[in-house]
């Protein structure tokens, strides 16, 4: 069929304002887009009180009012043309933002698509006192409307009435108003968090959503955000490159104790520069911090400034801005990743996050009344985590005493300073064994190894014959090599079988023999993950199991082992090995 060209048409600029709608689109994209670009405006104007009132969503109304400096009166109109900034007026000034804004085009966009009112007084009129009122613009669909003058202290409020109602394809893509009051209430909690600093307060619908008091300190505005008990629900993360580093940068936060952990990534939070941001690569490192560390699927309430030379860091990518490219990307990750890990393999769990199979040895329940969105925290852990081990506290396993076995499965231990430990005894090995099996497979710190009866293979009496299907027997006889490196000697025995000779020195080899075909087969996994997988493997099917009995030294010599591992704090699965009582936990619970 012949291609007809009947139906183009010539090439016209667009109609002003069709123009304009469709670039306010990039920048406004649903109703918290215009709060996010309202907020940043207050705070680029140094508020330290900023008020967010919504109404049906935002759809009806938004208002933020803040107590920053206000915009003179001979510039407020102004304001919202596109392209009009106060921000920066150069090309060179966006190598040195010290501001959120910069474009110049969020209330040029807000101002196509909706109703606006700017009233704003600047800091400097303020001595002239009531009888001088300030000023107020409004613009509908991008066209002034109104004029007039009202009474307030420095600052500005912006109001935005029925968004997008020139934009009716817009308009169809909208949620119902709570979803989108959802939206806008996760985002004031991460301003809330970027910028302890300032009060910010959220009215949805008339009802009090959010608010903080602007202490200045992170773990006291997260506990106001979160309803937490107390701040030591939070380990803190402090990182300060070297001052005569090339590249200097500094990382704070603080990342919430396992038992805050959730289901999804809504509460994991980075700010460069005090931005938020969501570049890929940067979420990412924050990911592999705390993979392997949580249980498969949790995600940590974690909240982390990275802060850098202005130069090193470009903004400029992504209209909304929630995208930066770094300079140095590769070290600020690497840096990021260590300092999660860090705190994470560090802080045993506390009692009432456990998973132990064995009896409940705390009671538990449900705190009513905490928010429906918000993090659940039991009971338990509001009075007993007042004397939370300190992130170092891991070191304390050196100086664990054994005292005995509970179970056949859970090793009870005393700390010197009176406190309890419970040690899960199969997680414990199986962490010990994974360790090991990394250090060999890996070559890292190989010579760090523990004795002679940790090193090389061991041969089996009887040779294990696996089959494969076709697709994993190609990729198994490809990873041959690297098998015998981990102590794994396999062979061909002829079409999709395979021979398994030997096993991994050390890791109780009897017991792991009747598990080779299900290891075998994760050997011959079509995935980026089977290396690790089939470690975790070998660690879990090699691992002392509950229902061993343990004695004295026996215990001793297992916590002496772990202590000497760098992640004693979890499996290789991500649930707890350690669980601790504290001093207070026993004094509570027996008044003394
Ligand atoms: P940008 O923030 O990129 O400069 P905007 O369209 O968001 O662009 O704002 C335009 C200008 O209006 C800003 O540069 C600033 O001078 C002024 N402005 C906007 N909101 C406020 C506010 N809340 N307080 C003081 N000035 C403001
Ligand atoms: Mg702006």
């Amino acid at each position: 069929m012949p291609i007809t060209y009947s139906s183009r048409a010539p090439i016209l600029p667009l109609p002003q304002d069709v123009a304009e709608r469709i670039a306010a689109g990039e920048v406004i994209e649903r109703p918290v887009s215009v709060v996010k670009e309202l907020v940043e405006n207050a705070l680029d104007a140094g508020a330290t009180e900023v008020r967010v009132e919504i109404r049906g969503g935002g759809m009806r109304l938004i208002r933020v009012t803040d107590d920053g400096c206000g915009i003179p009166e001979d510039e407020l109109e102004r304001a919202s043309a596109r392209h009009n900034t106060s921000k920066i007026n150069r090309l060179e000034d966006l190598e040195h933002l010290h501001t959120l804004g910069f474009r110049g085009e969020a209330l040029a966009s807000i101002a196509a698509v909706s109703e606006l009112t700017l009233l704003s007084r600047a800091i400097e009129t303020e001595t002239m006192g009531e009888e001088h009122p300030a000023l107020f613009i409004t613009w509908r669909g991008g066209e002034v409307t109104q004029r007039g003058r009202k009474a307030r202290l420095h600052g500005t409020t912006v109001t935005v009435r029925d968004l997008f109602y020139n934009v009716p394809a817009r308009l169809k893509f909208m949620r119902g108003a709570r979803t989108e009051a959802g939206h806008i209430e996760r985002l004031l909690r991460r301003y809330a968090v970027g910028y302890p600093g300032v009060r910010f307060h959220l009215t949805i619908e008339e009802h009090a959503a959010l608010q903080t008091g602007g202490s200045g300190n992170l773990a006291t505005t997260l506990a106001e955000l979160y309803h937490l008990p107390l701040a030591e629900m939070l380990n803190p993360i402090a990182v300060n490159t070297d001052e005569d580093s090339a590249h200097a940068f500094a990382l704070h936060g603080y990342i919430g104790n396992r038992a805050l952990a959730q289901n999804n990534r809504q509460h994991v939070t980075l700010f460069v520069n005090g931005r938020w941001v969501q570049s890929r690569p940067l979420q990412e490192a924050l990911e592999a911090g705390y993979r392997g560390l949580l249980p498969k699927g949790k995600h940590p309430l974690l909240v982390l400034h990275v802060d850098l030379p202005t130069e090193d860091v470009d903004v400029n990518v992504h209209p909304a801005k929630t995208e930066v490219k770094l300079l140095h990307e590769a070290e600020v990750i690497e840096a990021m990743t260590k300092a999660i890990r860090g705190v994470l393999e560090r802080s045993p769990a506390l009692p009432e996050e456990a998973q132990f199979p064995g009896p409940q040895l705390v009671y538990q329940r449900r705190l009513p009344g905490v928010r429906r969105r918000g993090l659940h925290v039991s009971e338990s852990a509001e009075h007993y985590s007042v004397e939370k081990p300190d992130p170092g506290a891991a070191e304390v396993l050196a100086t664990l005493r054994p005292l005995a076995q509970l179970q056949q499965a859970v090793i009870l231990a005393e700390a010197p300073d009176g406190s309890l430990y419970l040690i899960d005894q199969h997680r414990a090995h199986e962490r010990v064994i994974y360790e090991h099996l990394r250090r060999t497979y890996t070559g890292v710190g190989a010579q760090e190894n523990q004795g002679e009866e940790w090193t090389g293979s061991h041969l089996l009496l009887e040779p294990v014959i696996v089959e494969l299907k076709r697709h994993e027997a190609e990729l198994f006889e490809m990873r041959l090599p690297l098998l015998r490196g981990l102590g794994l000697e396999c062979e061909r025995f002829g079409g999709r079988s395979f021979l398994i000779r030997s096993v991994p020195g050390g890791v109780g080899q009897e017991q792991l023999a009747g598990h080779l075909p299900e290891l075998a087969r994760i050997a011959a996994e079509d995935s980026d993950e089977w290396e690790n997988r089939l470690l975790i493997g070998l660690a879990c099917r090699s691992a002392l199991r509950r229902g061993r009995t343990l004695g004295l030294d026996e215990q001793r010599s297992l916590i002496n082992a772990l202590a000497n591992a760098t992640a004693p704090a979890v499996c290789p699965h991500g649930s707890p090995i350690l669980l601790h009582y504290s001093r207070t936990f026993l004094i509570d619970k027996f008044d003394w």
